[in-house]
């Protein structure tokens, strides 16, 4: 076979056998196959999408394509949460330490901000000191220890993934469901998981903007996880207003002690006990879901939560006293309110333009390359069906760059709309699929 041939049968709409797929992947990670032609065969793929079987021979390629972690040694059952990202979704780094006091392992591999939303590894790298660049050695005594650790993509783990995304992201080829089904499960599947909680974001600020595309990419998740004999379970949740009230990567790790001392905004823990009560039930801790929301609730509450979180930032090199004491972080240059000159409820608020102006005042990279302020960001004062009173402050601004102050202002108060009549909050969780709804 030639990758000639390869790409005009998905190009002409015709299935790729396991081995075609295996064939271009392989080529593809070795440096075999260039660039050029990979980019005719994702673009191909995009329009023609592929089928269900096309789609978890994709991911086992592309899953084979490195090391897999082994965790069998390690007891329990291992379960991750994925989110498909969003504006101030900071669920990761209160659930993990919640997951794991709860006394299910919890083996975590996170990704970057890019874009307009935020990276779990640069929030947590705002610690001082924290670490994320673990090899797969220590990652794995460190879940053995105390149940839980947080790094990053290695080198070694579906490189054919790193070198495709890399790809798709500069030929508009990244909002293709098989492709994104293929990066997303052969990453969590090499890691080491026996069960999987997805959080597919739909909304303005997310990743998938559609209702019905969100679904379509849940069920394909969740039919790969469990053809590979891991249980799966998606819930889709709304990204049209940010999550939480803090954006930004030091703002986000103040939220989520916050959280972890019972301060936690209630749309933010809505969420968070709802994953992480998954992930307590998937582990095999308790007979429903009902019952894991509650043994969530419970680690917060005891502080047990907490406690594991700072065993976390100690375990991973980090400066537990900027938890205990988070006044102490370095503040930005400029702290800038920004007030309304209307009253009335807040009607919406666009999740897209808070996570960009967040970016453009320092606290996320538009290029990979882009160095991220860890202190900047955004608060935000008011939430859907909040009331608001004429020169009250909906925002305020954390940045170094005084330029920005005026442009990021001018853009922040066009992505609020305000109602004179009563507003509804926005229901958060749409629905939860597993297995049975495929
Ligand atoms: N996140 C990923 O890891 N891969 C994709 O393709 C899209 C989102």
């Amino acid at each position: 076979m030639t990758i000639y041939e390869l790409i005009s049968k998905k190009r002409d709409g015709y299935e790729l056998s396991d081995d075609e797929i295996s064939f271009i992947i392989d080529n593809f990670t070795k440096g075999i196959l260039p660039d050029y032609q990979m980019s005719a065969f994702l673009m191909a793929t995009f329009f023609r999408g592929m089928n269900d079987r096309e789609t978890m021979s994709l991911t086992r390629s592309m899953l084979e394509s490195g090391d897999i972690v082994d965790l069998t040694e390690i007891p329990g059952i291992k379960v991750d949460k994925h989110s498909t990202g969003g504006v101030g979704d900071k669920v990761s780094i209160i659930l993990a330490p919640i997951v794991a006091a709860a006394g299910v392992p919890v083996p975590m591999i996170s990704g970057r901000g890019l874009g307009h939303t935020g990276g779990t590894l640069d929030k947590l790298e705002s610690i001082p000191g924290f670490r994320v660049d673990y090899s797969i050695n220590d990652y794995k005594e460190k879940i053995a220890k105390i149940g839980v650790c947080l790094i990053g993509q290695t080198p070694t783990l579906v490189p054919a993934d790193k070198k495709m995304y890399a790809l798709r992201d500069v030929t508009a080829t990244i909002q293709a469901i098989p492709l994104i089904t293929g990066s997303i499960m052969s990453k969590k599947l090499a890691e080491g998981i026996d069960a999987l909680v997805l959080d597919v974001k739909t909304g303005k600020g997310a990743f998938m903007q559609a209702y019905d595309k969100s679904v379509e990419l849940a069920k394909k998740l969740i039919a790969v996880g469990e053809q590979f004999g891991k249980p799966t379970i998606a819930y889709i949740t709304n990204m049209d207003e940010p999550l939480g009230n803090k954006i930004g990567n030091w703002l986000e790790i103040e939220e989520c002690i916050d959280a972890l001392h019972g301060r936690g905004p209630d749309d933010l823990m809505e969420i968070t006990h709802q994953l992480s009560g998954t992930m307590i039930y998937l582990g095999g801790k308790t007979d429903s879901i009902e019952q894991g929301v509650s043994i969530s609730k419970d680690m917060v509450q005891s502080g047990k939560a907490y406690e594991k979180f700072l065993e976390i930032v100690k375990e991973q090199n980090g400066d537990v006293s900027f938890i205990e004491s988070p006044e102490k972080y370095t503040k930005p240059k400029f702290i800038t309110e920004i007030k309304t000159d209307r009253s009335g409820f807040i009607q919406s608020i666009d999740a897209l333009q808070v996570g960009l102006t967040s970016v453009s005042l320092g606290a996320g990279r538009l290029k990979s390359d882009d160095i991220i302020e860890p202190e900047t960001g955004i608060i935000l004062h008011k939430k859907i069906g909040d009331k608001i009173a004429a020169g009250e402050p909906i925002f305020t601004i954390h940045t170094n760059k005084s330029h920005i102050t005026e442009q990021a202002k001018v853009r922040l108060l066009k992505a609020i709309r305000i109602s004179e009549n009563a507003v509804k909050k926005e229901q958060l969780i749409f629905e939860k699929l597993d297995k049975n709804s495929l």
